[in-house]
C-alpha cells in the first residue's frame, strides 16, 4: 500500500524523523485556520499518490491565511498525473538552503535492502539516475545488522553530504531506518531532505510504501487504507481475504497456486489475441485448500466485475484433490444462485481428477463447460468471452 504524503509524514514524525508542522484539509477555507496556526506563511501540497506535484502545480507557497485559501482552491480538483487532487496538506512553510535525495527501499535483484542518497535531490531521481548516476550512490544494508549511526555517517559521506549537516543527516538517516523496519515498509523515500539556513535537516517530501504482507502486525495501518480510491472489487476481494488483482480484460480467472494462475493469465492472453483481443479480467489465487466458501467468495467478487464475460476456473489438485474442488464449484453455484450468470469454463487436473470431472458431470450446471486441457479451455473462454462483449 502506497501512503500519501501526509500520512508517510505522520510516520515519520512518530520515529523522530523531523518533519514540519500542518495539517490536511479536504475543504479550501479550512486551510485559513491552519495558516493562521502555523504563524500565516505556509506551503499547500495535493495529497495525491504520484510524484511531480510541484511542476503540476500542486505545491505552492502562500504568504498568509487568505493566500492559503486562494491556493488550497486552486489545487483542491486539481488532476496531476491521473489523480484527482481531493485534499492537501498546509505546512509551515520552510525556508531551504539545500535539497538532498534519501531513500531505503527493498533490493529485488540483490535479495537484500538498498539504501539510496544523493546530495542532489529535489529533481526526479529517475531523471538523475540515468544523467548523472555517480550523483546516486546506493549502499547494501545487511538487513541483519541494519543501520546504525556509523552505517548513516558513512552513507551520507558517500553521498556527498557537506560536512557541516552530516552528523544531524546521518541521525535523520538512521530515523529514516527505524521507520522502515518498525513499519515493515518496502520503501520510505525523502526527496527533498532539505538543510535549513541553521543546518538542520527536515524531509519535506515523504514517499511509503507499506507490506501488505505484513499487514497484521500492525493493526494501525488498516486506518491508512483511502477507501474512497480503492477498488471497489480489490476492496471486496480484500474483505474476503482473497488474492485478488483487478485487470483490464474480460475472462474472469480463478485458480490454486500463484504460479499456476501467472501462467493461465498467460495463456488466456494468448488464446485472447484469436478472439478480437480479450484478455485476462483479474489475477485471483485461491491457494491450497480452495473450500466450496473460498470457491464461492472468489465467484462472487469476479462475477461483479461488470466487464467480465466468462470465467476460466483453472485448477490442479494438491492437497486439496480434484473431487473436493468440483464439489466446491457444484457447492459455489449452488450458494450464488441466480447471481452466477456467466459461462464458466471449468478445467481439472491432478489429484482424484477422474472423479472430479464427474462430479462437475453429474451437475450438469447449464453454466459449466468442462475442458481437459489447460489451452483448451483457455481459448474456450477466451471465444464465450468474446461472443459476450
Ligand atoms: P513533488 O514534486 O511531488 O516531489 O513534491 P515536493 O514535496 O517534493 O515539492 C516539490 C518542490 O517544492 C521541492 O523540491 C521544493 O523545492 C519545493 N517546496 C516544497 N515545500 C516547500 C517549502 O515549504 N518551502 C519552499 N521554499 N519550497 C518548498
Ligand atoms: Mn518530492
Amino acid at each position: 500500500m502506497d501512503l500519501y504524503e501526509y500520512q508517510a509524514r505522520d510516520l515519520f514524525a512518530a520515529h523522530g524523523v523531523p518533519v514540519l508542522a500542518g495539517a490536511v484539509v479536504d475543504v479550501a477555507e479550512d486551510a485559513f485556520g491552519v495558516a493562521e496556526g502555523l504563524g500565516g506563511r505556509v506551503v499547500v501540497k495535493a495529497q495525491v499518490k504520484t510524484g511531480g506535484r510541484g511542476k503540476a502545480g500542486g505545491v505552492r507557497l502562500a504568504g498568509g491565511p487568505g493566500e492559503a485559501v486562494e491556493v488550497a482552491r486552486a489545487i483542491l480538483g486539481l488532476e496531476i498525473r491521473g489523480h484527482v487532487t481531493r485534499r492537501v496538506l498546509v505546512a509551515e512553510a520552510s525556508e531551504i538552503a539545500e535539497e538532498y535525495y534519501f531513500s531505503f527501499l527493498v533490493d529485488r535483484a540483490n535479495r537484500t535492502f538498498l539504501a539510496m542518497a544523493s546530495a542532489e535531490g529535489g529533481v526526479e531521481i529517475e531523471q538523475l539516475a540515468v544523467e548523472r548516476p555517480e550523483a546516486l550512490v546506493r549502499v547494501a544494508v545487511d538487513p541483519l545488522v541494519g543501520v546504525d549511526l556509523g552505517t548513516a555517517r558513512e552513507i551520507v559521506a558517500e553521498a556527498g553530504f557537506p560536512e557541516a549537516v552530516r552528523e544531524r543527516a546521518a541521525e535523520v538517516v538512521v530515523a529514516l531506518w527505524e521507520t522502515f523496519v518498525a513499519e515493515d515498509a518496502m520503501l520510505v523515500e525523502v526527496n527533498p531532505l532539505v538543510r535549513d539556513p541553521h543546518d538542520g535537516i527536515v524531509a519535506l517530501d515523504g514517499k511509503v510504501t507499506l507490506d501488505d504482507n505484513a499487514a497484521f502486525r500492525h493493526p494501525g495501518h488498516a486506518e491508512l487504507v483511502d477507501a474512497e480510491a480503492e477498488d471497489p472489487l480489490e476492496a471486496k476481494a480484500k474483505a474476503k481475504d482473497l488474492n485478488y488483482v483487478k485487470l483490464d480484460g474480460q475472462v474472469g480467472i480463478i485458480g490454486n497456486g500463484a504460479g499456476l494462475v501467472m501462467s493461465t493469465l498467460d495463456v488466456v492472453a494468448y488464446a485472447g489475441q484469436r478472439h478480437g483481443g480479450v484478455a485476462p479480467a483479474n489475477f485471483l489465487d485461491i491457494g491450497g485448500g480452495a473450500s466450496a466458501e473460498v470457491m464461492a467468495a472468489g465467484l462472487d467478487v469476479i462475477l461483479g466485475d461488470p466487464d467480465v464475460n466468462s470465467v476460466f476456473v483453472n485448477v490442479f489438485g494438491g492437497i486439496t484433490a480434484c473431487d473436493a474442488v468440483a464439489t466446491g464449484i457444484v457447492e459455489a453455484l449452488g450458494m450464488l444462485g441466480a447471481e452466477a450468470s456467466k459461462p464458466l469454463v471449468v478445467r481439472l487436473d491432478g489429484n482424484n481428477v477422474e472423479q472430479g470431472r464427474r462430479i462437475l458431470e453429474q451437475a450438469a450446471h447449464p453454466l459449466v463447460t468442462l475442458v481437459d486441457t489447460m489451452d483448451a479451455a483457455a481459448d474456450k473462454a477466451a471465444e464465450l468471452a468474446a461472443a459476450g462483449a
